[in-house]
């Protein structure tokens, strides 16, 4: 039974103390909830304060990116080790903004979703077509490829310590959210290629977000797919009412 997940992708946004508020109502709202993984990733100044919010609460912490050196003359960027070090167990990698504006490719994609593992950190890894490749048919081989480059050379065991997301880059941050039913045929596709690619056992039990536009309005019908596990919330997830009741929301 593979356990359902909301994460808040907060992106560039909050400063700490809007962080620590936001965090504080999420507790008060959220203190009954069960039965579903809620994740927060903040950006990199707030999660120390955070990690030490969440303490025995069932909110867990992420963040949005890693490098994949451990230390150095790397001017700017964060290791595992250090997000480790500030309370992360989860780190989002490769969303379509990190590709699309800081030119990341699958293959280091690949190094970051090792690094974090090497700090047993649990990679939230994404993939997702872009407008003109859903209209040019290529939607399953853009989501092949970055799930060959992203995962190559991962472990069974890598691969059940693995999220994906599946983001279709033209339904994130547009209001437009993919139907039910063309999230789910991508979803059953990626985990018909787990099945093909890795083994039964990982394709049963690694979970599969959704994200793109994800509301409360919309997550119900979302979690009723088959192969949806959860969600990779964005703007939704910067306001403590409306991250509250889409997290209770995808429990029905
Ligand atoms: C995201 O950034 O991962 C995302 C899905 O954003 P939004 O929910 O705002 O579309």
């Amino acid at each position: 039974m593979r356990k359902p997940v909301i994460a808040g992708n907060w992106k560039l946004n909050k400063t700490i103390n809007e962080a620590i508020e936001l965090v504080n109502s999420l507790k008060r709202e959220l203190i009954d909830i069960q039965g579903v993984e809620i994740i927060v990733c903040p950006v990199y100044t707030a999660l120390s304060d955070l990690s030490d919010l969440l303490v025995d609460s069932n909110i867990s912490l992420g963040a949005q990116n890693v490098y994949w050196e451990s230390s150095g003359a790397f001017t700017g960027e964060v290791s595992s080790a250090m997000l480790k070090d500030a309370g992360c167990e989860y780190v989002i990698i490769g969303h379509s903004e990190r590709r699309k504006y800081f030119n990341e490719s699958d293959q280091t994609v690949n190094k970051r979703i090792k690094a974090a593992q090497q700090s047993e950190l649990i990679p939230i890894f994404c993939v997702g077509e872009t407008l003109e490749e859903r209209e040019a048919d290529k939607t399953i081989d853009v989501v092949k490829r970055q799930l060959a480059g992203g995962l190559e050379g991962l472990e069974k065991e890598a691969l059940l310590n693995l999220i994906i997301a599946y983001e279709p880059v033209w339904a994130i941050g547009t209001g437009k959210t993919a139907t039910p039913g063309q999230a789910q045929e991508v979803h059953s596709f990626i985990r018909n290629w787990l099945v093909e690619n890795c083994s039964e056992e990982v394709a049963e039990n690694l979970r599969i977000l959704y994200g793109g536009s994800v509301k409360s309005a919309n997550i119900k019908e979302l979690m009723q797919q088959g192969d949806i596990d959860g969600a990779l919330v964005g703007g939704a997830s910067l306001d403590s009412s409306s991250f509250a009741e889409l997290v209770k929301n995808s429990l029905v």
